[in-house]
């Protein structure tokens, strides 16, 4: 009997430079586990980069250590398409022509459309960041992929992408199949400050730091205020050192650290060096492999080239659907 084809799942990440845990739990760890069960896409959203900043000179050395970390974090091209967006130009086609079947005023209400022009001060946004969603909903349909792995946050754009799916087929005729989200848990992932992490704060662990580099951010790292000298007693549930220790750590360590916190029974360094050794046994695989492709950026660039003309072929497919329902 043949195999049933696994359902497919698509998602896209911004060359933003090197990967922080947070970027790691909050997305990556949950991609590379879908692997085995689904047919999964995943691409460099490199053309987004274009409404952060024009200055793009960073971006091809931000695209490779972002390969090297998704390669290292276990992306694997033999169970998973990974490729880069401007690889597959077929997705500016179906830009415009999404562009065309859209409502302005849907990409207007877009709240993270709002908040960049509140934020920036922008007086004269481009059409490219008010289209912003427009290119991700082509990204996503292009591949007809059944999920779309987000967090809550980003549910209202896959929202979108359904609605532009609706009326697109609406004017022409049912090409596209309407993805659903398919929501992820991102645990609490603190930075070394005790505030979210991420790098605008300078307080991240990154996927590309060294055992010792590792162990230097997380010693001074911010604990539970109260706890200002080794007697006094203290509470890991306002600690962000035990936010960690909840991904890392074992549920027996993570009840002795409790017990020794609230009794003043260990230090803060001591709780820290339990932690420490937990993130260095899970990590360190992680890092080496990174390293390797950090080192070897041809290796990962043509494991992506290829990626991207598979991916190619399954965007050329649908293009001729599409084309055929448009007549032109
Ligand atoms: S002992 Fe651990 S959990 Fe308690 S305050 Fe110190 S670092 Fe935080």
């Amino acid at each position: 009997m043949a195999t049933p084809a696994k359902e497919r799942v698509l998602s896209g990440m911004r060359p933003s430079g090197k990967l922080h845990l947070g970027n790691y739990l909050g997305a990556l760890a949950n991609w590379v586990k879908l692997q085995d069960e689904l047919d999964c896409y995943y691409f460099v959203a490199d053309w987004h980069a274009l409404t952060d900043d024009l200055d793009t000179s960073d971006v091809p050395g931000y695209t490779v250590e972002m390969l090297a970390d998704w390669l290292g974090a276990g992306l694997d091209p033999e169970r998973a398409t990974l490729f880069i967006q401007s690889l597959v130009p077929e997705h500016a086609e179906l830009h415009l022509l999404f562009s065309m079947t859209t409502p302005v005023t849907w990409l207007e209400r877009v709240p993270t459309y709002r908040e960049r022009i509140e934020q920036q001060h922008l007086e004269s946004p481009s059409y490219g960041l008010l289209g912003y969603p427009l290119l991700q909903s082509a990204d996503i349909l292009m591949y007809k992929p059944r999920w779309v792995p987000v967090g809550i946050d980003q549910a209202p754009h896959v929202e979108l992408t359904r609605e532009v799916a609706r009326r697109f087929n609406n004017a022409f005729g049912p090409v596209f199949p309407e993805p659903e989200v398919k929501l992820t848990e991102i645990p609490k992932v603190p930075g070394t400050d005790g505030r979210k992490m991420s790098k605008s704060y300078n307080n991240t662990i990154d996927l590309a730091d060294t055992v010792e580099t590792i162990a230097r951010k997380i010693r001074p790292m911010v604990t539970d205020p109260a706890r200002k000298r080794r007697t006094d007693p203290g509470n890991p549930e306002v600690c962000p050192v035990f936010d960690l220790h909840r991904v890392y750590s074992t549920e027996a360590e993570r009840q002795e650290v409790t017990q020794g916190c609230r009794t003043a029974g260990i230090g803060c360094l001591d709780c820290k060096g339990i932690l420490i050794r937990h993130m260095v046994e899970e990590l360190q695989p992680l890092h080496e492999k990174r390293a390797y492709y950090a080192a070897h950026p041809n290796e990962a660039m043509q494991v992506f080239t290829a990626g991207s003309e598979r991916a190619r072929q399954v965007a050329q497919e649908t293009m001729a659907q599409v084309r055929e329902a448009v007549h032109i």
